[in-house]
């Protein structure tokens, strides 16, 4: 039974994740991206799919004091460069007049309602599919190599835990058992035990694209460049391949979401903190499940056939060309943490960077596209939208169907600038 059509404008994981739902509902879904499925920001990233224990977010102001050293120092986890610093102006105004310690608290509140359920909402949309065995599902490791930095960061963990997140610090015999590859550089660890991971961020969106695919949907490979309006509503989608008809149309579009919005005559104040990855091929490390460095601002997701460490938030414009030194940095910081990849550099190292969609209080825009019928957004998940997708994309499926999501969506909405 075919309910409605609907266009999505992405097939990143979000967009990935926002298809399978409607056409689990009985949707008729047309994907359009301009490139590959999965080959955007959820190309290269960390893995985690992280739930509560990630509810506070970086504005604060803990950072805000941090901001300027970071600034002076080139490898700093957060860097800006500066020859942007004009086009940033009005995301990093709106970003520091939010560093403050009661607005922290209240989207660490407005997060946990989304984050409560991402690990619940995968094993939904996964039931049956190939792409499950892409998941781990045996929590994540926090690692601190000074005594400061963790005791320094444990008003974020007791924030946290309040919003229900479950965690335990693990003794350094118990790490050696949970994970005998670590080095000696770790003097304290947490425990979140309930994070998934994916050993694959890529494949895993390309797999939900081709489970949406087999059951009816379509994919079409199109760049939008305009988008025509006609009473309230968007009614055709202008590409290099032609003209799209839509009938309902979701934005999904990750970093240029707000290029996409603006075509519609609405702006949304949505800018890039691009990150880095290095893979390394053929590094057996024995890790069971993906490390979260905080001081490093990193990750390390052990990979079938390697490892990939990935982190670090750079501002520059959108199409600035990338600064592989990030990359390569990573591999210097996350060596540290692992014994056998110490010594020697790896047999093959692959470098990547990708643009995070986030707005200046990184709560994502979910909810209905401000003034127009028949149109929902759906990005700006930031540092966590591997971890938010599955949840959005069922938020998303009920507001196309006008049913309450059971969320509150006032602090997700677009017009919030
Ligand atoms: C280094 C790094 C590590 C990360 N680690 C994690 C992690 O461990 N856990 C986690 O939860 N999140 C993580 N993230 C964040 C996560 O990767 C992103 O939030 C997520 O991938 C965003 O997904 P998306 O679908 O919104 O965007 P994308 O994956 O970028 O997809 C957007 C798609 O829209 C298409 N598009 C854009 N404009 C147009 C147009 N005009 N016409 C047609 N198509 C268009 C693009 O081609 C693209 O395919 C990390 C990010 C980085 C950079």
């Amino acid at each position: 039974m075919v309910q409605s059509k609907v266009t999505i404008v992405g097939a990143g994981i979000v967009g990935a994740c926002i298809a399978r739902c409607l056409g689990k509902a009985g949707h008729d879904v047309v994907l359009v991206d301009r490139n590959d499925p999965g080959s955007g920001c959820s190309f290269g990233n960390s893995g985690a799919i992280l739930s509560l224990s990630a509810s506070t977010q970086l504005p604060g102001p803990r950072l805000l004091a941090q901001i300027p050293g970071m600034l002076l120092d080139r490898n700093a986890p957060l860097v800006l460069r500066w020859r942007h610093l004009p086009g940033l102006m009005p995301w990093l105004a709106a970003f520091v007049a939010g560093c403050r310690e009661q607005r922290q608290v209240e989207t660490a509140r407005a997060m946990a309602t989304l984050l409560s359920d991402t690990t619940g909402a995968y094993d939904r949309l996964l039931k049956g599919s190939p792409a499950d065995a892409l998941i781990r599902r045996n929590g994540t490791l926090g690692l601190s190599r000074t005594d400061e930095w963790f005791s320094g960061d444990s008003w974020r963990r007791e924030l946290n835990a309040s919003l229900g997140a479950r965690m335990e610090e693990v003794s350094r015999e118990e790490l050696d058992q949970m994970e005998p590859s670590l080095s000696s550089s770790v003097v304290r660890a947490m425990y979140y035990p309930d994070a998934y991971s994916t050993l694959d961020p890529a494949g895993l969106t390309q797999q939900i694209v081709r489970d949406t695919l087999a059951e009816g949907g379509q994919f079409v490979q199109a760049e939008v460049r305009d988008i025509s309006v006609e009473n309230g509503k968007p009614t055709a989608l202008v590409t290099d391949k032609g003209e799209m008809t839509v009938d309902r149309l979701i934005v999904a579009a990750g970093a240029y979401s707000h290029q996409v919005a603006r075509k519609m005559g609405i702006r949304v104040l949505l800018n890039t903190e691009r990150g880095y990855h290095v893979d390394l091929d053929g590094t057996a490390t024995g890790l069971q499940r993906v490390l979260l460095h905080g001081e490093h601002a990193l990750a390390i997701n052990p990979r079938p056939n390697g490892l990939r460490i990935a982190g670090t938030v750079e501002f520059a414009s959108l199409d600035a060309p990338p600064d592989y030194r990030r990359a390569r940095a990573l591999w210097n910081k996350g060596r540290e943490v692992l014994k056998e990849t110490c010594d020697s550099e790896p047999p093959s190292m692959s470098f990547w960077m990708g643009r995070r969609p986030t707005l200046p209080d990184y709560r994502p825009v979910i909810g209905p596209a401000p003034g127009l019928k028949n149109c929902w957004f759906a990005f700006g998940h930031q540092h966590l939208g591997m971890s938010l997708a599955a949840r959005t994309g069922e938020i998303v499926a009920d507001l196309v169907a006008d049913r309450d999501p059971g969320v509150n969506l006032a602090p997700f909405r677009a017009n919030r600038f």
